[in-house]
C-alpha cells in the first residue's frame, strides 16, 4: 500500500522515524513537506497526485469528514509534561478561586491531572465545551476557542496547560478574563492580557484604514477545512454595491511577499484560517481584515460616520 504521511511543523522532526516503521511494515512510503497547520489542512490533492491509498496524518483529531471517497487515517500525539510547574506558579492565582481550565489535545490525558491539582489547592475548577472543530471538553484549536469562551461568565481568570503562544492567543482573543498561560515545557508562565489589548489596538487601526480602502483583495484558501468561497463572493458583491472594487484571491498556503506585490489592492480580507487575520498582521503592510471587521467597515461607510 502506498501512503502519504503528514505532520503538522511540530512533529515534522519525526517524520523519518514513522515513514521507516511503516515501510519495514511493507508499505510504500511518501512524506509531505508542505507547511501543515492544523487537521484543516489535510494532504488529499498531494495523496491523489501521488497515487497514493491512504493518508495519514498525524498530530490532530478529525476536523471535519474528510472526501468519502479517500481514505484518512488520523495518529493523535499525546505528549506527557511535568506537572511540577503547577506547584511553582499556584502563587499566581492567589485571589482566583473559579478557574477555567484548557488544554491542547497534545496533553488532554492531563487534563485530570491538572484539575486535581488545583482542587487539592482550593480552586473550583471548570472546564468547558468546544464549538465543534475541537472535540473535548476543555480542549482548544486555535480556531475552536469554546471550551473557554462558553465559560467566560462563570470563572474569575483562565488557566492554559501547554506549549507554546499559539493556541491559549486564540483563546484570550475570545475571552476577557485574566489569563494564565502555563508551558510546562520551557518552564514559564506568563499573564497574557496584554495580547488582549495589543489585539484591540490593532483591529481598531486596521478598521479605520479599511474605512478609506478603494480596493479589496479577498483571501479564499483551497485547504479542504478553510475553503470558503462562498463567503468570499457574498464579501465580493457586498463591497461592489458599496462602491469599492474588489477581486477573489485564491492560494493553498498565502505567501505575505506575494500579497505584497498586488499593489492594486488597499486591503486585504481573510476567509481562510481566523489566526491569519489576528497573527500575521504585522506581515503585511496592508490591513489584513477579518469578514467581521469588514462588515464593521461596511456598516460605517453606510452610516456615514
Ligand atoms: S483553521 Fe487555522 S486554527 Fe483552525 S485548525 Fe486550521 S490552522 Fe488551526
Amino acid at each position: 500500500m502506498r501512503v502519504l504521511l503528514q505532520f503538522p511543523e511540530g512533529l515534522k522532526q519525526h517524520a523519518l522515524r514513522y515513514a521507516k516503521e511503516l515501510e519495514d511494515r511493507g508499505n510504500d512510503v511518501v512524506i509531505s513537506a508542505s507547511p501543515a497547520y492544523g487537521a484543516c489542512d489535510l494532504a488529499i490533492d498531494e495523496a491523489r497526485k501521488i497515487g497514493a491509498d491512504k493518508l495519514v496524518h498525524f498530530g490532530h483529531n478529525e476536523f471535519l469528514h474528510a472526501p468519502p471517497d479517500f481514505p484518512v487515517e488520523y495518529v493523535p500525539y499525546e505528549m506527557t509534561a511535568e506537572l511540577s510547574i503547577l506547584s511553582e506558579c499556584l502563587k499566581e492565582l492567589e485571589g482566583y478561586r473559579r478557574i477555567g481550565l484548557v488544554t491542547t489535545v497534545q496533553h488532554m490525558h492531563q487534563l485530570d491531572g491538572v484539575r486535581a491539582f488545583y482542587e487539592r489547592n482550593g480552586k473550583d475548577v471548570r472546564i468547558g465545551r468546544p464549538y465543534g472543530f475541537a472535540k473535548r471538553s476543555g480542549q482548544i484549536l486555535g480556531c475552536d476557542v469554546g471550551s473557554a469562551s462558553s465559560i467566560d461568565k462563570d470563572v474569575e481568570c483562565f488557566v492554559y496547560f501547554g506549549g507554546g503562544l499559539f493556541h491559549p492567543l486564540g483563546a484570550v482573543y475570545g475571552t476577557t478574563k485574566p489569563f494564565l498561560s502555563i508551558d510546562p515545557f520551557i518552564g514559564r508562565w506568563l499573564w497574557l492580557d496584554d495580547y488582549r489589548k495589543k489585539k484591540e489596538r490593532m483591529t481598531r487601526a486596521k478598521i479605520t484604514r479599511g474605512i478609506v480602502a478603494r480596493s479589496f483583495g479577498i483571501l479564499v484558501s483551497t485547504k479542504i477545512g478553510q475553503y470558503n468561497m462562498n463567503l468570499a463572493q457574498i464579501l465580493k458583491s457586498t463591497l461592489e454595491k458599496n462602491g469599492k472594487t474588489a477581486a477573489i484571491l485564491v492560494s493553498n498556503t498565502f505567501d505575505f511577499e506575494s500579497l505584497e506585490n498586488m499593489r492594486e489592492f488597499d486591503a486585504f480580507v481573510n476567509t481562510a484560517c481566523p489566526r491569519i487575520g489576528s497573527d500575521d498582521v504585522d506581515r503585511l503592510s496592508k490591513p489584513l481584515l477579518s469578514a467581521n471587521e469588514l462588515i464593521e467597515i461596511i456598516g460605517i461607510i453606510k452610516a456615514g460616520l
